[in-house]
This record gives structure tokens, C-alpha cells and sequence, in this order.
């Protein structure tokens, strides 16, 4: 009989749960259900107490451990609270969302258990055993991986559950003591980019692809990268999209060829070399959209493109409508609509 475990961790605010948490909390209650399993849930984060509520209507075991010490994500400290959660919970599966803090923690922890982790898990499924799904090679292959070893911990990759959502009520939360090892890291605080610059946002609904037509000359002769920055920039305030880019655009930056747009870099980069995100909806602008670019558009749900070139790799089935425009005139045109909506 298995016995799963979900850890979670709270959010900045210090009181609610991580959305990538919340998702792993529905996977968790959703294979405690096909195995009728026992499921416990345990929050870390210097309230997380407070924050059990919105994980009450699962009728999971709660564990918590707080303190200021969790405050702020730092090895050492989780480590040792994740650690501290396994222990009480004796759980067979540990299910952790694939969070920047987890991440760094949860190979450390399976190997303080004695136990096997696989990562960026995409989906579980149980029928004899449980089988659990991720991707190789840059997304081209998939795989179902089953172990007998346990306690087996999977992390799991963001956005591929539901987050968990039921009515808030009042939870019984055990708390769980932790031997904390000498520390050595102070932090100090975070350092963010203005809000501006900060154009990779995982949660929007929308990717928007910059590719290096933006840059070339256009059919008066001249290129138009100022305008070209001040149409994305735009696009970008007004719809909330996060901003991805081709290698060929990426690339022009780091080489310093010519003027070219000073808020992309090569983290904006999707495709085979670059990432893989997942959105609802894409839209490529001045993109040729070849095979090693769109690779990286594996996971977006509805693909839309504007290229000058009929011919493109997206006009071949790789985008589900494609407008053969000039992508000045079609974003100028789109940002008016938005200007004149959101006034
Ligand atoms: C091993 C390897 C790995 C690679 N990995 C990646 C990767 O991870 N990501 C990636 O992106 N690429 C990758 N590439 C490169 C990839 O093959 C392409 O070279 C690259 O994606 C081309 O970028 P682009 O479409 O922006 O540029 P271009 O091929 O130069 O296309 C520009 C397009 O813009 C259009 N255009 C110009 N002006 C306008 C306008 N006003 N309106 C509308 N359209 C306009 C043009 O018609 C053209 O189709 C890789 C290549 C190799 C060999």
C-alpha cells in the first residue's frame, strides 16, 4: 500500500500556497484516488499554518513546518524542512512541484531518505503501478518510467495539472520539528528586474515570438529596429505575453552585428537549443518558423503566425492560421485596439 506525500511551500507573501504547489496537491489527490492511497500534504514556509486552509477540503494528513528561517529559500534551511517533512510522513511517493526552491532541494532530500528521484515529470497514472511520464531530446520523446525502488520522488514540471481550487475551511495541521544544521547563508533579500525588463513570464496566457525579420531591411530599404522594439514593448504592456525570440534573433545581440533589440537575451531563446514553454496561445512575428525553432512551440496550445513569406515553415503545418502580413502594420494595428480597449 502506498503512502503519498506532497510537498508544498508558500508563496511570497508568506500565507498561501505556490501555484505550482497547488498543482502538485491536485496531482497528489488525484493518484491517492486511483490507488486509494493515504495522502498527506506538507507546507513549508514561515506561516504555513496559515496557508494549510486552501488544502483542507483534500481530508489530507497536514504536516507544517515554519518559522522565520523559511522565510526565505535557502538550501540549507529546506532542505532540512523537506527532509523533516519525509520523515514524518513515511510516505513511499513524494510528489514536489518543480519550483525554483524545490528544485534545488529535492535530489539532496530523496538522497538524505535513500530514495530515487526522476524529474520534470508530466503526468502519473497508475493501473498496476504507477507509471510517470516525461519527455527526452529536447521534447521529441516520450517516456513512461515505473520503479520499484522507494521512497521514489518525482518532480513534477509546472503547468502540466490543474492547480488545486476548493472552498478554504478551517484545517488541523501538525506541526513537525526540524534539526536545523548550522547555517552559513544570510539572505540578504531579492534583487528583481524593473518590471519592464522582466519580459519571460511563465503564467501568461500568450507567448509572443520576436524573430529576426524585425531587424532586416524592410521593403522601404531601411531597417526599423527602434520601431520595431517600440512595437513589441508595447504589445507586451498592453496583453501581459511573455516574449520569446529565435536563435537568429537571440544570436545578433550576443555577436553585436548591428542595433538590435537591448531586452531580448538568449533566455528568451524557444527551440531546440532554447525552451520549451507552455501557453495557452502563441502568436510568431517575423519568424520563418523552422524545424529547430519550433520544436520549442511542443506545448503551446493554439499556434497563430504573421510572416511576409508564404512559404514559411509555419504556412506548412506547423501553425494552426497564418497571416501573410507585414508584422509593422498587423502589431501597430493590434496595439491601437488594445490601447483603445484598456482606456
Ligand atoms: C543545431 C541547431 C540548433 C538550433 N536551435 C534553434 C533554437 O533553439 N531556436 C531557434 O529559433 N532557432 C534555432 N536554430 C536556428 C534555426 O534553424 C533558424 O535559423 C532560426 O530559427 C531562424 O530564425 P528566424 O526565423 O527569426 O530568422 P529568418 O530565417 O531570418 O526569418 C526571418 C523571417 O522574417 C520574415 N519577415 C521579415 N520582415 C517581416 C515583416 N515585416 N513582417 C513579417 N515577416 C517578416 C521573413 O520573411 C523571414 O521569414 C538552430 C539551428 C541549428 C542548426
Amino acid at each position: 500500500m502506498e503512502t503519498i506525500l506532497v510537498l508544498t511551500h508558500v508563496d511570497e507573501s508568506g500565507s498561501a500556497l505556490t501555484k505550482a504547489s497547488l498543482e502538485a496537491v491536485t496531482a497528489g489527490v488525484e493518484l491517492a484516488r486511483q490507488l486509494s492511497a493515504t495522502l498527506t500534504i506538507g507546507i513549508l514556509g514561515v506561516d504555513a499554518t496559515a496557508a494549510s486552509s486552501t488544502v483542507a477540503a483534500t481530508s489530507a494528513r497536514l504536516l507544517a513546518v515554519s518559522g522565520e528561517v523559511f522565510a526565505q529559500p535557502r538550501y540549507a534551511t529546506d532542505a532540512a524542512g523537506c527532509e523533516a517533512l519525509c520523515r514524518a510522513a513515511q510516505a513511499s511517493i513524494v510528489l514536489v512541484p518543480g519550483s525554483s526552491r524545490f528544485v534545488r532541494v529535492a535530489a539532496g532530500v530523496a538522497h538524505r531518505l535513500g530514495g530515487f528521484i526522476d524529474t520534470h515529470i508530466t503526468s502519473l497514472s497508475s493501473n498496476d503501478a504507477i507509471e510517470a511520464t516525461r519527455w527526452f531530446y529536447r521534447q521529441r520523446v516520450e517516456a513512461t518510467i515505473s520503479r520499484e525502488a522507494r521512497p521514489w520522488f518525482l518532480l513534477l514540471d509546472a503547468g502540466t495539472h490543474a492547480a488545486f481550487a476548493a472552498e478554504a475551511a478551517v484545517a488541523q495541521v501538525e506541526a513537525v520539528a526540524v534539526t536545523l544544521p548550522t547555517l552559513r547563508t544570510t539572505v540578504e533579500g531579492l534583487r528583481s528586474p524593473m518590471r519592464d525588463a522582466q519580459t519571460i513570464r511563465p503564467d501568461a496566457r500568450l507567448l509572443f515570438v520576436a524573430g529576426a525579420g524585425w531587424t532586416k531591411k524592410q521593403p522601404d530599404g531601411q531597417i526599423h529596429v527602434a520601431e520595431a522594439g517600440q512595437l513589441i514593448l508595447t504589445f507586451l504592456r498592453l496583453s501581459g505575453a511573455s516574449l520569446g525570440s529565435s536563435k537568429s534573433l537571440a544570436d545578433q545581440k550576443a555577436e553585436g552585428e548591428q542595433s538590435v533589440l537591448p531586452f531580448l537575451s538568449h533566455m528568451n531563446q524557444i527551440g531546440q537549443t532554447g525552451s520549451t514553454p507552455r501557453h495557452a496561445k502563441g502568436l510568431s512575428t517575423c519568424c520563418h518558423g523552422e524545424e529547430p525553432h519550433v520544436v520549442g512551440w511542443r506545448f503551446i496550445g493554439e499556434r497563430r503566425a504573421i510572416s511576409l513569406d508564404a512559404n514559411c515553415g509555419w504556412t506548412r503545418g506547423k501553425a494552426d492560421v497564418v497571416y501573410i502580413a507585414d508584422a509593422f502594420q498587423v502589431m501597430a494595428r493590434v496595439n491601437a485596439l488594445l490601447e483603445a480597449r484598456s482606456s
